[in-house]
């Protein structure tokens, strides 16, 4: 038995990012009682984000920085967070009943805010060398790479920021793009084009990772120019994949309605097909993904719990 058994929370969230602790913030603020529940430390993928210039009011502020202030912003309000990996979710009457490798909690409403993680390029060396050149994560390996020649392979926002992040580490960074055109913003490409330590190759696909044996090592990256049907190959000490992220749904996927490649629908209230089940951040199907959507996202959310919870209460009575 844990501590948590015999509580029934208003709300229990599920992952302590920006979505996750914006939700927590406005949770206390509305006398909600609120856990939220988290694998990692509270944060996401502001863990992995080295400098911020896009949220309003922090022209410049480390992810990490970003992070602290939100948590002990959100703890401020109430919020209590644990560290916790959800398993298994089911509905106990109006109670959401949650097992985790820790223990069992209980709430009346559920917001998801899981995120995803990193979406791999599923080529051949690119498992073999995890953690020997192939990183999914520039703030965490980079500095690693001193001095070294390194590949970012993406055309989003995360490839074209992170390949001028390496450049504070390598000597040079092949950025390479399947396509012609980034989907990345447009100020982001331009000072990727302006940085003399990025090289851009377009129209560009690694088909092959590989490496020295022992100790194993990537050395060289097996390349094709997708116009001209041209093989090709550069020798790298590390290759980073910003190839997209897939979202966290593994307890959701069967229940929950999603699209195509997992991201969880729901309507303008952030509640999805499954009545007192709720979805925020990076995991829900949106145009885009920013700290700014996730933190409104939770926003919202909460909002919305606090008034199903109300309506709820006084149809009961
Ligand atoms: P993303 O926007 O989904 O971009 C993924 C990129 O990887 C695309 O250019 C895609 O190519 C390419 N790609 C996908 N699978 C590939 C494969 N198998 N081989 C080669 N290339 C492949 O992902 P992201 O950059 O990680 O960003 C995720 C979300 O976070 C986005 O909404 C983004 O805007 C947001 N984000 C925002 C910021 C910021 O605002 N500062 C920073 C980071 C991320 P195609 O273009 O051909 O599809």
């Amino acid at each position: 038995m844990n501590k948590f058994e015999h509580k029934i929370y208003d709300v229990i969230i599920i992952g302590a990012g920006p979505a996750g602790l914006a939700a927590g913030l406005y949770a206390g603020r509305m006398e909600l009682s609120a856990l939220a529940l988290d694998r990692l430390a509270p944060g996401g993928q502001l863990l992995n984000t080295l400098d911020i210039e896009d949220y309003p009011g922090f022209e410049h502020i480390t992810g990490q920085e970003l992070a602290d202030k939100m948590e002990s912003h959100a703890r401020k309000f109430g919020l209590e967070i644990e560290q916790e990996d959800i398993q298994e979710i089911h509905k106990d009457g109006n109670e959401i009943v949650l097992k985790g490798l820790f223990g069992e909690y209980r709430s009346k409403a559920v917001l998801v805010t899981a995120g995803g993680q990193p979406r791999k390029l599923g080529i051949p060396g690119e498992d073999q060398y995890a953690g020997r050149g192939v990183s999914y994560c520039a703030i965490c390996d980079g500095a690693f790479f001193k001095s070294q020649v390194v590949a970012v392979v993406g055309g989003g926002d995360s490839a074209v920021e992170e390949s001028v992040f390496l450049t504070r580490y390598a000597s040079k960074v092949y950025l390479i793009h399947r396509r012609s055109q980034f989907r990345a913003q447009s100020i982001a490409v331009t000072i990727a084009k302006d940085n003399p330590k990025i090289e851009i190759l377009l129209d560009t696909v690694v088909e092959e990772i590989t490496g020295s044996k022992d100790p194993g090592q990537v050395t060289e990256l097996k390349l094709r120019n997708l116009k001209t049907d041209n093989p090709f190959s550069l020798e790298v000490g590390a290759i980073f994949p910003f190839v997209g992220f897939l979202p966290n749904n593994n307890i959701f996927r069967d229940h929950v309605e999603h699209d195509k490649d997992g991201y969880l629908y729901t309507d303008t209230n952030m509640a999805t097909n499954i009545p007192r089940i709720y979805a925020a951040g990076d995991i829900r199907h949106q145009l885009t993904r920013q700290i700014t959507t996730a933190v409104g996202d939770g926003t919202t959310a909460i909002v919305a719990i606090a008034k199903m919870l109300e309506e709820t209460k006084s149809s009961s009575l």
